[in-house]
């Protein structure tokens, strides 16, 4: 058996998606800046896709600006709001610790470009408090930004207050909604959201097609300098078929929204219960804000990465934090936010499921995770030294 259960680092297109995809690939190939009939029948396209985006999000078509994926809309959204604010002498940026690194780095960038960032911490809970945001507001600060749902542990932030909050104290408020958007209802004008990051690989569209809210009146740097595409806002020729695709793939996923929520949290639960059964084993984040199909359990005694190529092997694909810390030797931020120690943090796992999981697959998932965990666990000396007496048990 193969059971995928990586959604959140990205998702397979849905049918739909690729077949709304193909003829601007081939037959309407033109390029929506050419006057002619080609690059018009594109043109027409691309717009009733931003209309359909703008839609679904209770936002105006003028307010969608097509990019490149979810870390350009992040990029572009935390740029704009800096030089916004650096033009009234704001210089302050809040943020979370629990961000996603297209947010955090660019954060880090400003930093050293003279901005001062403060991240607020997150309890244990992984669920960011609104008192906190609005203790960490000063009278410079500039923007505010706090991701929709988190990304590893799935927690689900409370948007509309902390928006409420912003709109009150006068500051622009950003969400990096790349996990929420097709998975959550989404308001812009009820949370009162001024700047919101999507990307379409995410919600069964393709990889490489993004875009970011941006409320009317709130000015955007460009990020890229060029043609005038994107009312002037985006250079570059808009990948209209990727575009197309998006708008697809967004009204589709919305369209069976509430159906897959109810199906995904149960199986999503029955996971849960199953893998908390394993001894000296901890689930990550609030047990019931969170996605409807994210799972994140800490083990102790073994390594998340040995787990996964294990899981691998069986069939299963997970993923032992975010996919871009992957690959290096850091636990994850997130963990280490929300309390877990470095040792603990290391033995992580991730599934993330998709809107078509069955009960037989979470079933394989239980049964294999629980084989593996132990089988790493009687080869790992550190869970020997634990057993023995001679480490403590954090777990
Ligand atoms: C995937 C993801 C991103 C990055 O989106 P890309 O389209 O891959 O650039 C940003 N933020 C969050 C929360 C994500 O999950």
């Amino acid at each position: 058996m193969t059971v995928y259960a990586d959604n959140a680092a990205t998702t397979p297109m849905s049918e739909a998606a690729v077949a709304a995809m193909l003829p601007y690939l081939t037959e309407i190939s033109g390029n929506p800046s050419s006057l002619h009939s080609d690059g018009q029948r594109a043109k027409e396209a691309l717009e009733a896709a931003r209309a359909d985006v703008a839609a679904a999000l209770g936002a105006q078509p003028r307010e969608i600006l097509f990019t490149s994926g979810g870390s350009e809309a992040d990029n572009t959204a935390l740029r704009a709001a800096a030089v916004l604010g650096a033009e009234k002498g704001k210089r302050h940026l809040v943020s979370t610790a629990i961000e996603h690194h297209a947010v955090l780095h660019t954060l880090a960038a400003l930093e050293k470009e003279g901005f001062e960032v403060t991240l607020v911490p997150v309890g244990e809970s992984g669920i960011v408090d609104p008192a906190a945001v609005a203790a960490a507001i000063r009278e410079d600060t500039a923007l505010v930004s706090v991701m929709y749902a988190n990304n590893e542990i799935g927690t689900l932030q409370p948007v509309a207050e902390i928006g409420a909050i912003c709109r009150e104290k006068g500051v622009l408020f950003h969400t990096d909604a790349v996990q929420a958007v097709g998975r959550c209802p989404i308001d812009v004008n009820a949370e009162h959201i001024d700047l919101l990051s999507a990307s379409a690989h995410k919600f069964h569209g393709p990889k490489g097609v993004g875009f970011l809210y941006v409320r009317r009146g709130v000015k955007v740097t460009p990020l890229i300098a060029g043609g005038a595409q994107e009312r002037g806002l985006r250079a570059g020729t808009e990948n209209v078929g990727g575009i197309v695709a998006t708008a697809v793939a967004l009204k589709e996923a919305l369209a069976r929204r509430e159906e897959d929520a109810a199906r995904l949290t149960a199986l999503r639960d029955r996971l849960i219960e199953g893998l908390a059964a394993i001894p000296h084993s901890a689930l990550n984040g609030d047990p019931v804000r969170r996605l409807p199909g994210n799972v994140n359990f800490c083990f102790e005694g073994i390594e998340g990465e040995s787990l996964l190529l294990l899981l691998d092997d069986r069939g299963i694909r997970a993923s032992s934090g975010s996919a871009c810390t992957s690959g290096s030797l850091d636990p994850s931020h997130v963990l280490l936010a929300i309390g877990r120690v470095h040792d603990v943090a290391h033995g992580s796992l991730r599934l993330s499921l998709g809107e078509d999981a069955t009960g037989e697959e979470i079933d394989y998932l239980i049964a294999n995770v629980r084989e593996v965990v132990a089988y790493l666990r009687s080869i790992s000396p550190v869970w020997r030294d634990l057993q023995s007496g001679q480490g403590r048990f954090l777990l």
